[in-house]
């Protein structure tokens, strides 16, 4: 199943806000207690102290002058009920007042109202107490105890909350629907870029327009437009192959076709036999082809692996030295070898073998008769391995010592039965190796040298 950014999107913001919207609820619900309490017992305090200006001595005796309009006022409240009492310093009840109040605190101190919730008739109130002691009153003392229900502080409460959770809780809705329809928004881009794409032709590989594109989705669209531009390359490359290669094979094909017209009108043994030798070569030359593009597209596919396998270079190349000096010994070519017993190195043993073998053939073929050849393999101490092919040869001229690895490329006056490939699969199996190829002068100033450096 495919990842959708939006719906991560959503559940990475809908905890994170619905998180923030509860902590951001209980403090505010903490804050407007905290303020709503202040302003209610404020409120209170001021009653008991209502009640406490009400206090008179009379005969050494505490009394409340607290009128009935004066007692209407104090406990008139539209939702909640409000007691009082005033005790004196023996604990009894001084006038009028309610007994439902609790027993007044221990260690009330003089003139310090004192807050505290309570119960009064199974109702939870909040109860102010005061003890007072006017010096005029001489050794007496009273308390003033107020209390009243909470209903209209807890509906205030409640109101507060919700006057800012709920808007709160909107802004939560809206964000994360902005979060929806955003996502959506910056997409549009990407639908954008997919219809370009969708409609192409196959062999369309012209840039993708990164015009309007954002900044975030531009490395994508460059990195399709490099891939295109290499594909494309890459089509052109294998176009040119197909079509020298075509031409290469053509050309002892067409050869092979004439010899062979030539020979059906022959009736002498001498002719046909001369006939036949040069179908001889002919069809050497298009195997010749044939297998150096079977290599050349072997080490093609093997791109980009690097080759792990241990090889002993100096065993594979003893194994293809009967061969060469067969083959050098028809041409009368001394061919020498110096080789260290074993010479390991990390590598593919079929183009490795390709690589030593197309340039100990084309020393052979590019030097005359009575002309040296030396193959020889070293290894330094820091672990390089170097393998070096100089022959006494017609040499390469400087300028052409670069083109010499494209593919198909001969010097101009190249004879024989080259195909223009051999380097090339030298070149190929080299880079696959990481290896480094130089080639100079060859022997006695003359010919040339080939020298392949394998990375320790
Ligand atoms: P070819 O099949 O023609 O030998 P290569 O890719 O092996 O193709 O070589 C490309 C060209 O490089 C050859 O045509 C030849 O002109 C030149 N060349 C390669 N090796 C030598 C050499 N040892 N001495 C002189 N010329 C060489």
């Amino acid at each position: 199943m495919r990842i959708s950014i939006r719906k991560q999107l959503l559940s990475l913001f809908a905890p994170f806000l619905f998180g923030l919207w509860t902590t951001s609820a209980v403090v505010s619900y903490w804050l407007v207690s905290s303020y709503v309490d202040g302003a209610f017992d404020r409120h209170l305090i001021n009653s008991a102290d209502s009640v406490v200006g009400r206090l008179r001595d009379r005969d050494r005796k505490v009394t409340v002058d607290l009128p009935p309009a004066a007692q209407y006022i104090l406990k008139h409240e539209e939702l909640d009920t409000l007691y009082y009492r005033v005790l004196d310093s023996a604990g009894r009840r001084v006038d009028s007042g309610d007994d439902a109040l609790p027993a007044p605190s221990a260690g009330l101190k003089v003139h310090v109202p004192r807050l505290s919730f309570s119960k009064v008739e199974g109702k939870e109130v909040r109860l102010v107490e005061i003890k007072v002691e006017p010096p005029e009153w001489k050794g007496d003392l009273a308390i003033v105890q107020v209390a009243e229900t909470m209903i209209t502080r807890k509906r205030f409460k409640d109101h507060m909350l919700l006057s800012i959770a709920v808007p709160q809780l909107l802004i939560l809705a809206v964000g994360l629907f902005a979060v929806w329809d955003g996502v959506g928004r910056i997409l549009t881009p990407l639908r954008l870029l997919q219809g370009q794409l969708a409609n192409r032709l196959r062999s369309d590989l012209k840039p993708v327009a990164d015009d309007n594109i954002p900044e975030e989705v531009f490395p994508l669209v460059q990195a399709i437009n490099q891939l295109f531009a290499r594909i494309d390359g890459e089509i052109k490359a294998q176009r040119r192959f197909i079509s020298n290669a075509a031409h290469q094979l053509r050309t002892p094909l067409a050869g092979l076709k004439t010899y062979s017209s030539i020979g059906t009108q022959m009736s002498e043994a001498k002719d046909l036999q001369h006939i036949v030798s040069q179908l001889d070569l002919g069809l050497d030359r298009a195997s010749r082809i044939v297998h150096q593009l079977l290599a050349l597209a072997r080490v093609d596919e093997s791109e980009r692996q690097k080759p792990e396998e241990k090889i002993d270079l100096s065993l594979l190349i003893s194994d293809l030295k009967p061969d060469f000096l067969a083959q050098a010994e028809r041409k009368s070519i001394e061919l020498s070898f110096e080789i260290p017993p074993a010479t390991f190195l990390p590598g593919d043993p079929v183009g490795i073998r390709h690589l030593a073998a197309n340039l100990i053939e084309n020393a052979i073929s590019y030097t005359e008769s009575g002309g040296r050849i030396e193959v020889r393999l070293s290894a330094s101490e820091a672990g390089r391995v170097v393998l070096e092919v100089a022959d006494s040869g017609r040499g390469i001229p400087i300028n052409d010592r670069e083109k010499i690895f494209e593919r198909f490329y001969r010097v101009d006056d190249s004879s024989g039965t080259g195909s223009g490939l051999g380097l090339s699969i030298v070149k190929e199996v080299a880079s696959l190796h990481g290896a480094e190829i130089q080639v100079t002068e060859g022997l006695a100033g003359r010919g040339s040298c080939f020298a392949v450096s394998f990375p320790a």
